[in-house]
């Protein structure tokens, strides 16, 4: 069952049944059938329709967030931000696109040969309630470029996301047969990716649903990008001026409610700065970040996304102090899907919390003794999404990013995403890369002509 479910109050709003069998059947003949035209279509043509896209997200950027504050609480303010990176995603493949699978003429011994970048099939995406918008986008923008078509399953909290982005594409240009949503249950996703017309399939969500899709892709033998979990360290080895330190990381720990897979979760801090970093940010969460309603723009702290989030966060704090972590502020529940932001310390390697990912507004802070024993900290995970950086000496920035394991880093500046950047990480963080020239590679066949 897909359901709106108000997370500030929770408030059942709307319930729409799973797609049938015959359903899912019938939209995967779909996309079998467009990506027969759609492949020949000229790339000019792909690519236009797609900037069109762009400028109607950029119109509807209102409702779009009015839409994902209604299904997982988002805050207005941040929806309308996170419509326009759905906005520069669609006009950089629609832009760069174009280049990016053009011919590439390669030298080889005794000739001469081109590599030729086609696309590969239809595609199934599986998306995550976090970012209801971006995760598509990302997705979407440079494989419909490509001239892949799509099958989309959303998380089952945000169909009327789900349904507003399915209605801008084809009102861009896609045909019906190119991109089509379903409301598919998990549970009919190995049957999608065992149809010879599904080529790949793309999952951003959590670790045990990457595992089970890469199960069914590797099964199947598609190809398959996963964006999972993380739990990013944020090193702050000097600083300049602590105050605008800790308000960096504060508001980067703290954006979407925390429920950022590449938010800064394990803020690991030199130990001549610690004490203070530790006083300065436990009063800035705490007086900040005062929970309220996510339509009004003036509010910090939103609701998480659903009550099963809220009540999963927060059984993870009570099991950390539980087992010896100090809660220095925060920890409690409130209504619908509330909770406080939180900020942990004396964590330690035996504690849960030292390792799993926390999903929500909790920060745990770390000290450290020296650059070599922080980034210690920060590769003792499972995870390897993201990870920064914060000082001011450019050596010790740079000898600490050659040795984080992550598939990303930020100096003096944390999460966040860019149409142009790759984004994705190593380790159980997943695997492949979306957005930049490296997000059309993915599920394209670069194809050798020997000339
Ligand atoms: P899930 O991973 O369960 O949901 C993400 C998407 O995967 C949804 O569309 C979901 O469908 C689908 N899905 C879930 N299980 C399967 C499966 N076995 N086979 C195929 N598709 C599946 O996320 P949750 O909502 O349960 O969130 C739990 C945790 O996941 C979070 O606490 C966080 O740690 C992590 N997460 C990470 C995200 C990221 O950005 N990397 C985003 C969201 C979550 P359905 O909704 O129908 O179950």
């Amino acid at each position: 069952m897909y359901t709106v479910t108000d997370p500030a109050t929770g408030q059942l709003i709307e319930e729409i049944d799973n797609a049938t069998d015959e359903e899912v059947r019938a939209a995967i003949e779909r996309v079998g059938r467009g990506y027969r035209t759609w492949r020949d279509r000229p790339v000019a043509e792909r690519s236009a329709i797609v900037a069109r896209a762009a400028d109607l997200f950029e119109e509807r950027a209102d409702e779009l967030a009015a839409i994902m504050t209604l299904e997982m609480g988002k805050r207005i303010n941040e929806g309308r931000g996170e419509v326009g990176i759905v906005v520069d995603i669609f006009r950089y493949y629609a832009e760069r696109g174009p280049d990016l699978i053009a011919d590439q003429p390669l030298a080889i011994r005794g000739g001469s040969a081109v590599i030729r970048k086609e696309p590969i099939g239809a595609l199934l995406g599986v998306m995550p309630w976090n970012f209801p918008c971006y995760q598509v986008a990302r997705f979407v923008a440079p494989n419909l470029v490509l001239g892949n078509t799509i099958l989309l399953k959303h998380a089952s909290i945000c169909p009327r996301s789900a349904l507003a982005i399915e209605k801008i594409l084809h009102e861009a240009g896609v045909p019906g047969d190119v991109y089509v949503n379903i409301f598919a249950s998990s549970r009919q996703v190995p049957s999608v990716l065992a149809d010879p017309r599904i080529q790949g399939v793309s999952l951003t969500g959590s670790e045990q649903a990457g595992i089970s899709v890469a199960a069914e892709a590797g099964r199947n033998l598609k190809r398959c990008v996963l964006e999972l979990g993380g739990a990013d360290p944020l090193l702050v080895l000097d600083t300049a001026d602590l105050d605008e330190t800790v308000q960096a990381v504060a508001t980067a720990r703290m954006r979407n409610c925390g429920q950022s897979c590449n938010a800064p979760k394990r803020i690991i801090v030199q130990s001549d700065l610690y004490a203070e970093f530790v006083d300065r940010f436990t009063k800035r969460v705490a007086d900040y970040y005062v929970p309220g309603d996510p339509s009004d723009p003036a509010v910090k702290l939103p609701p998480l996304a659903s009550v099963a989030a809220a009540d999963e966060v927060a059984a993870q704090v009570a099991r950390a102090v539980e087992q010896g972590a100090t809660l220095r502020t925060g920890g409690r529940r409130g209504e619908g899907a509330y909770l406080e932001a939180t900020v942990l310390t004396d964590v330690t390697p035996e504690m849960d919390a030292y390792r799993e990912e926390i999903f929500g507004p909790v920060a745990v802070l770390f000290r450290a003794e020296s650059d070599d024993h922080a980034i210690e900290i920060a590769n003792d995970s499972p995870f390897g999404l993201g990870a920064a950086v914060f000082g001011t000496d450019p050596v010790r920035l740079r000898r600490a990013a050659d040795r984080l394991e992550a598939g990303m880093v930020y100096f003096n500046k944390s999460g966040g995403s860019q149409a142009d950047l790759p984004f994705g990480g190593i380790k159980r963080s997943g695997m492949g890369r979306e957005l930049g020239p490296a997000g059309i590679e993915e599920f394209m066949n670069q194809k050798s002509i020997r000339l």
